[in-house]
């Protein structure tokens, strides 16, 4: 089963649509159903969105699909490359704002950051490719206002449709065509808050993973949110725990928390870590915690320790993210010798930690680094058009 156990929202844009909905319209046309499946891949496995290539389709049909618009929902792409091969990929939307993904090599990363082994568990083996994980954006803006984070300074804009959403991995994949890398990875950390955005992203997760499309796994999809109960529960309920779910938690002290993150004072601890005890996660599958050390505020031993409290009973691994800069931002990473310490107090406490070493920073690139595109310094590379 690849969709969700709830009705997904209407789709609002033929990109959106599943196999099974094309397979409606179509039928509505007099189509036989299964052409629903040879449309959705045309578009989605294949990045074509001219009716006139589609050959293995009738005439009629093709004929038929020149009016239903079938466009690409990014217009213009920009690559930013850095220097450790992490790209940021700006993404020009209808109507001319602009959002930010991430393409990040995994061979880039350092030692322990990559796959725990359940994270590969049940996969069938591929031919070996360089893989990337891509950071997508959800929203233009965002509104939850945590004060270390780049994408909320100038607040919610608007949400990203499903099409935008999974429009910038087609656009990955398109700007990895003439490499050996591929994206085997995608996380909701980019620009926004997915939960806050809860229709859209759920359609796009449902047309992400579905085989007959870009065929993601379920649990190489991650959602990261900042922790909004109600909908933690529906994700949970919708995608039946199979989604990845990484919560961003940064402090284990509830006044702490609000201090730099609003939304705790609607959703404190007590109630998030019940609804992480709630989620439905698959055996031998943890829920990422992710926990962005600021100098001075939330990096001692005993936060350390207080987080692994906290966590008790819950299967989680903690990924420690030093705070990146953010301009105008006083907030900084604290120094190695201190995020050494805050690693090894949370293993020694049992709980399972990465330290996320920063990636694209020399292109503002890294967690919480994205923002709305202004000027931009570097130079631009213009993405060659669709495969
Ligand atoms: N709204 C989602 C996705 C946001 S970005 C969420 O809150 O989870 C992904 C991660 O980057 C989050 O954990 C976020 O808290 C973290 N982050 C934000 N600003 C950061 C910064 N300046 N340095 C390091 N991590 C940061």
């Amino acid at each position: 089963m690849t969709s969700p156990s709830t009705t997904l929202a209407p789709p609002n844009h033929a990109l959106e649509r599943t196999p099974e909905e094309w397979a409606e319209t179509l039928g509505s046309w007099g189509e036989p159903r299964y052409r629903g499946i040879q449309v959705f891949r045309w578009l989605h496995q294949r990045g074509v969105f001219d009716p006139a290539a589609m050959t293995d389709l009738p005439r009629t049909l093709r004929a038929r699909l020149e009016g239903e618009a079938l466009a690409p929902p990014l217009e213009t792409s920009y690559v930013h490359q850095s220097e450790d091969g992490t790209r940021k990929l700006l993404l020009g939307l209808g109507d001319q704002r602009t959002i930010e993904a991430v393409l990040i090599p995994m061979k880039s990363m350092a030692p322990g950051e990559g796959d725990t082994p359940e994270d590969s568990e049940g996969e069938a083996d591929e031919a070996p490719r360089a893989w990337v994980t891509q950071c997508i954006s959800s929203q233009v803006g965002c509104a939850m206002a945590c004060v270390f984070c780049a994408s909320g300074i100038a607040g919610f804009k608007r949400h990203l449709s499903a099409a935008e959403i999974v429009g910038q991995v087609m656009v990955g994949r398109t700007t990895l065509a003439a490499t050996d890398e591929r994206v085997r990875n995608v996380v909701f950390m980019g620009m926004g808050e997915p939960l806050h955005n809860y229709d859209a992203v759920a359609r796009a997760l449902t047309l992400l993973v579905h085989p007959d499309g870009l065929g993601l796994s379920k649990r190489r999809v991650t959602v990261s949110t900042s922790g909004l109960v109600p909908e933690i529960d529906r994700l949970g309920r919708d995608f039946g725990g199979q989604v990845q779910l990484a919560i961003s938690l940064h402090s284990p002290d509830d006044s702490k928390r609000s201090e730099i993150m609003p939304i705790n004072r609607k959703y404190p601890l007590a109630e998030l870590v019940e609804s992480l005890r709630r989620y439905p996660l698959p055996k031998r599958r943890r829920i990422t915690i992710e926990y962005t050390l600021i100098d001075g505020f939330n990096a001692t031993v005993a936060d350390a320790r207080a987080l692994a409290r906290l966590m008790r009973g819950i299967p989680v691994k903690v990924n420690v993210i030093p705070m990146n800069p953010v301009a105008d931002n006083p907030l900084g990473a604290p120094s190695w010798e201190v995020v050494d310490a805050f690693q090894d107090a949370l293993r020694a406490q049992g709980v399972a930690s990465f330290v996320r070493r920063r990636k694209g920073d020399d292109i503002a690139a890294a967690c919480g680094q994205l923002a709305l595109a202004g000027e931009k310094k570097k130079v631009r590379v213009p993405l060659p058009v669709t495969s």
